[in-house]
């Protein structure tokens, strides 16, 4: 990425930080005059109460891939309610049901069936995933960015064949870092395009959804009807669980993550050498994981190790959060 380039998407990022908590409260209001449920979790602990009563009487639903529904322990949740989850993302199903990342640690960047290099005695995984999302009444997806004064979601297709999830299940339900949260569209579709780029070598994602809101269609007698081509309720859950705390402690730089995946390596080897699992791989996600206490101080930070970061957080930035961070237990 250029130089140029960089700093603007810097400064777009440092800018929606500062502003947090009024686009959240822009997000809210944009989101809602769109159609969509509007949910505040200001922790896991919400959010999974949001999710289970939403889910209620569901046998299965379907999930692309989402670091954020991995922090809040999604899958775990819904073998406590009794409902199956249908993965659809290829590379998460070849990492984990065949062991390719036996440290336990979720995997990151997602790449798509192409990358992940399915096979031809792989190719009928493709079908079943089709056949269960049709299947399913709820699909359940994180998001890349969230154009707030538009209430616009913004969904790449890489994670995990997010546009099928998204779009053909009655119901859509969103779960979503507050940090997500971008003013304008531009900037949100810049967002989704740098983490392509940066992450993984592709200036642009194949697909890029733009959701405003459920779907509906005036054609049949002009008569407003939802749920035509698409679901026909769109839920948001809009999860803090610590992200305006960080900016409280002085590391909001943190936030500017566009979750591209770049420090992925960085983080994993700090993850190994302390011995964390089930924690996010970039160094948002690790603060995030000390501030919530899912990761105790103090932190070994020998294998942090250098990487170039599109926002311009620095390894040295990243280690005087770890070192400076207070777990604040609430969360
Ligand atoms: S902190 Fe890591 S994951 Fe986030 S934008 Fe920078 S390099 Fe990418």
């Amino acid at each position: 990425m250029k130089k140029a380039k960089k700093k603007e998407l810097a400064e777009l990022r440092e800018e929606d930080i500062k502003r947090l908590p009024e686009l959240i409260e822009l997000a809210t209001k944009t989101l809602q005059a769109k159609g969509c449920r509007v949910y505040d979790a200001a922790d896991t602990a919400q959010a999974r109460g949001i999710i289970g009563e939403l889910l209620v009487g569901q046998k299965r639903v379907v999930r692309s891939f989402s670091q954020t529904l991995y922090e809040i322990g999604f899958d775990g949740l819904m073998k406590e309610k009794g409902i199956e989850v249908e993965k659809t993302s290829t590379a998460e199903i070849l990492w984990s049901e065949e062991g390719r990342h036996p440290d336990g640690l979720p995997p990151f960047p997602v790449v798509d069936r192409e990358s992940a290099s399915l096979s031809e005695s792989e190719l009928p995984f493709a079908e079943r995933v089709r056949e269960r999302v049709k299947e399913s009444e709820y699909g359940i997806t994180g998001i890349n960015s969230i154009a707030a004064e538009r209430g616009t979601l913004v969904l790449a297709e890489n994670e995990g064949n997010g546009r099928t999830v998204s779009n053909l299940p009655y119901h859509h339900v969103v779960v979503a870092g507050v940090d997500k949260i971008t003013a304008s569209l531009t900037g949100a579709v810049d967002v989704v395009c740098c983490a392509s780029e940066h992450g993984q070598n592709r200036k642009v994602p194949v697909y890029i959804s733009l959701i405003s809101g459920p779907s509906r269609t005036g054609d049949i007698e002009f008569r407003l009807t939802y749920g035509m081509h698409g679901p026909k309720e769109v839920h948001v859950i809009l999860l803090d669980n610590g992200r305006q705390e960080l900016c409280r402690q002085g590391y909001g730089y943190l936030l500017k993550c566009i979750d591209c995946g770049s420090c992925c390596e960085q983080c994993r080897e700090m993850a190994l050498a302390n011995g964390w699992s089930g924690i996010t791989l970039t160094m948002k996600g690790l603060a995030l994981a000390l501030i919530g206490g899912r990761i105790a101080p103090p932190v070994l930070q020998n294998r942090l190790g250098n990487f170039s970061c599109q926002v311009g957080i620095t390894p040295k930035m990243a280690a005087e959060a770890l070192k400076g961070l207070n777990t604040v237990k609430s969360f």
